[in-house]
């Protein structure tokens, strides 16, 4: 059984992904992570992010995900992508035609044969369109932005609430407008606004959603 959970950034997909994920006994599959490795390669080697830089460095790179942990080339960066350098690299490299073609086509490989939950942006559209279930989640944008500042703070990472704001208004940007796979809500997807809404009590409502057909 595949679960896809799809929405902008910040509105609270991982937290729910995961939570949802562990009570259903499910594996988790964080799709953002692989595209946050693959940036975090490029800027860490100075390697411009454009489609033939990117199409070579693609040649010598392996990305994989167990364990809810991210490996690039055999070591574990879960740590090391989540600053705000790579999420505007990560935004950018995603919007590459070979990045994505590679990336969904491992996705789907990961999750082969498997009980799963997926969060990305494009779950629901392009990596499995006949999932099971599929949930777009979102938020204001301003409420996503204060929630990614207090995680940023919370793991000691420096930044300030309006260069976050801005930062993620030009990635909504990106994501959504780019041509290959954008972020768009799935026309099957159930929407949730987890704006005034507590993580526990989106878990619930996703819960509910799938005990109706029996799995909890
Ligand atoms: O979800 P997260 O913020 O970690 O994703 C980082 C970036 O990767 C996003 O801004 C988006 O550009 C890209 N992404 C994507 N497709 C996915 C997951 C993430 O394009 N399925």
């Amino acid at each position: 059984m595949i679960i896809a959970i799809d929405g902008p950034s910040g509105a609270g997909k991982s937290t729910v992904a995961k939570l949802l994920s562990k009570e259903l006994g499910f594996e988790y599959i964080d799709t953002g992570a692989m595209y946050r490795a693959l940036a975090y390669k490029a800027y860490i080697q100075g390697i411009d992010i454009n489609e033939s830089e990117i199409a070579e460095m693609l040649q010598t790179t392996d990305i994989d995900y167990h364990d809810n942990r991210i490996f690039l080339d055999g070591k574990d960066v879960e740590n090391l992508i989540r600053e705000e350098a790579i999420s505007i690299a990560a935004s950018k490299i995603s919007a590459l035609k070979i990045v994505r073609e590679k990336m969904v086509d491992l996705q789907r490989k990961i999750a082969a044969n498997k009980n799963a939950v997926l969060e990305g942006r494009d779950i629901g559209t392009i990596v499995f369109p006949d999932a099971d279930y599929k949930f777009f989640i979102t938020a204001p944008v301003e409420e996503r932005a204060r929630r990614r500042y207090e995680q940023l703070k919370a793991n000691m990472i420096e930044a300030d609430y309006d260069s976050v704001l801005k930062d993620m208004i030009k990635r909504d940007q990106n994501d959504s407008a780019r041509e290959y796979s954008p972020l768009k809500i799935a026309d099957d997807a159930i929407l949730i606004d987890t704006g005034r809404m507590d993580l526990a009590e989106v878990v619930k409502t996703l819960a509910a959603h799938i005990g109706g057909k029996n799995v909890l």
